[in-house]
């Protein structure tokens, strides 16, 4: 029988979430849903030198914005929890000790200072079959020094005893055959003297535990999975591993290397899915979400970093991407990131969202500016006539500000020159049959017959009218201004702005 599914996303607690791993929670996320499967977010959180404090709550309140809340998890629960691996702690050491009786792990007894010692002897120093022999630990000291060490109480690291001249090959469901020459690989600590298990342990032990059937998780994570796949063995667990798949990389938008933060901050565009303040220096780094992505955009837009479909189809809804996710189809090669094209991803779902649904997040922004946006009917007006002019929701704000807010300066450049007292008298006539009743279309009718018997060409005027409204060269068409904002404020508007006009 097929295994059920059951796939996790496996977080470190350690900062702000970069695009890649929600990419690799999304990943996880499709093909659980996909299958009826369970998705899992498991808390990695055994270094505790790098844990930060509000982390996981931060993690999961990125999923949720995403739209991909897992089945299990610290915060709801489970039948296979706890989900934080610190709280998991007592079940770790029993697979090390097992590991050890077993010969293919060891105890080791070289303090932080001697290991900093040794690399600072040794270039590129690194713990493993060159090197075992000239350490202290339970390979080379006598078994009675290693008993009264332990019975002592001294610190110890655990670490795998990697074998000699190996190959060990595995099936990746992206990169198919891949194999490891364990003679590349070093003794990694499975164990640390603080009792707590090392990411590599702490991986199998709890992949297995959980029951998870596929592993879906960063190509960065390939060198270790000989090590991974060296303990599911070593365990004897080899019959029940799960299925491999390591997502190519995210890389910089020029294609060298993997996309970082850093990359993010220098070329000014965001990398982490949400806000994040660092609470030791209280830096403040702008998400995705902040800055005026909607959620299913950056879904989308993530979906489409190494993978697509096979046609040309690039926009893609949550249930499209559940109903049409391969493995199959995800690439081998890194996904450069563009920023321009994750914006084109947005621009084109702020123009098929109805303005209902942009709503909340839009009237949301106003306000963050300060800017009372009044009824929501009024509000849903202004986003039908200008969402397609919004790459960002933040957008919003300087293509419709003025809509709720008389201009406060005037490309005065634009009209200035040739503004005359005709053209003045003009906008005083026109401003009488400005009317609410009136449409778009009547409004613009009114204005080219009153042109003409001013001895005006419509062109002439236009651009005085929108400038009067708006304040700049800039909006949708000027006649639908005017009904958005009423005839009495259009009227004011004209009012006022002639005034400055003819300074
Ligand atoms: N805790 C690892 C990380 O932070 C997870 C790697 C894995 O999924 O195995 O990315």
């Amino acid at each position: 029988m097929e295994k059920k599914v059951r796939v996790r996303f496996a977080p470190s607690p350690t900062g702000g979430l970069h695009l890649g791993g929600v990419r690799t929670a999304l990943f996880n996320y499709l093909f659980a849903r996909q299958h009826n499967g369970t998705f899992i977010l498991r808390v990695e959180d055994t270094d505790q030198t790098r844990f930060v404090a509000g982390a996981e709550e931060y993690i999961v309140s990125c999923l949720e914005w995403c739209g991909m809340m897992p089945d299990e998890s610290p915060q709801n629960g489970g039948s296979f929890g706890p989900y934080r691996q610190s709280e998991r702690k007592a079940t770790y050491k029993q697979y090390a000790d097992q590991l050890i009786a077993d010969g293919y792990a060891y105890y080791a007894f070289d303090t932080p200072e001697e290991l900093e010692a040794k690399r600072k002897e040794v270039p590129n120093f690194t713990y493993g079959q060159a090197t075992r022999a000239g350490m202290r630990n339970s390979l080379t000291l006598p078994e009675s020094e290693v008993a009264a060490l332990l019975a002592s109480q001294t610190p110890y690291a655990v670490r795998i005893k990697m074998p000699a001249d190996e190959l060990v090959s595995f099936t990746d469901l992206i990169r198919g055959h891949v194999s490891f020459d364990t003679n590349l690989v070093d003794d990694k600590v499975l164990l640390k003297a603080d009792g707590m298990p090392t990411y590599h342990l702490a991986v199998v032990a709890d992949d297995r535990a959980m029951e998870i059937s596929h592993i879906f998780r960063g190509e960065e994570w390939l060198p270790s999975a000989p090590i991974h796949i060296l303990l599911w063995r070593y365990l004897g667990w080899a019959d029940e591993m799960p299925q491999w798949i390591h997502l190519p990389l995210i890389l910089k938008p020029d294609g060298n290397g993997k996309l970082s933060k850093r990359d993010g901050d220098r070329l000014g565009f965001p990398v982490y899915a949400q806000n994040w303040t660092d609470p030791k220096t209280g830096d403040l780094t702008q998400g995705f979400k902040e800055l005026g992505f909607m959620p299913e955009a950056f879904v989308n837009l993530l979906a489409m970093l190494g993978w697509n479909d096979g046609t040309d189809q690039e926009l893609f809804t949550m249930t499209e991407l559940i109903n049409k996710f391969s493995v199959e189809r995800i690439s081998k090669a890194g996904a450069k990131f563009d920023f321009e094209k994750a914006k084109w991803y947005n621009h084109e779902w702020i123009k098929g969202a109805d303005a209902g649904t942009l709503l909340p997040a839009v009237k949301a922004v106003f306000a963050r500016q300060g800017i009372t946006t009044g009824d929501d009917a009024g509000l849903e007006k202004v986003i039908d006539l200008i969402k397609d002019r919004c790459s960002l929701l933040t957008d919003f704000v300087q293509q419709g500000g003025y809509f709720f807010n008389v201009p406060a300066a005037y490309d005065l450049d634009a009209v200035k020159p040739k503004w005359t007292a005709e053209k003045a008298t003009f906008f005083k006539a026109y401003s009488e049959l400005i009317s609410d009743a009136a449409s778009p279309a009547e409004l613009e009718e009114k204005f080219k017959d009153l042109a003409a018997s001013h001895g005006f060409k419509p062109g002439e005027l236009m651009l005085p009218f929108r400038i009067m409204l708006v304040g700049g060269k800039f909006g949708p068409g000027v006649f639908e201004i005017a009904i958005a904002l009423g005839a009495l404020e259009s009227i004011q508007r004209i009012d006022k702005a002639m005034v400055a006009f003819g300074e």
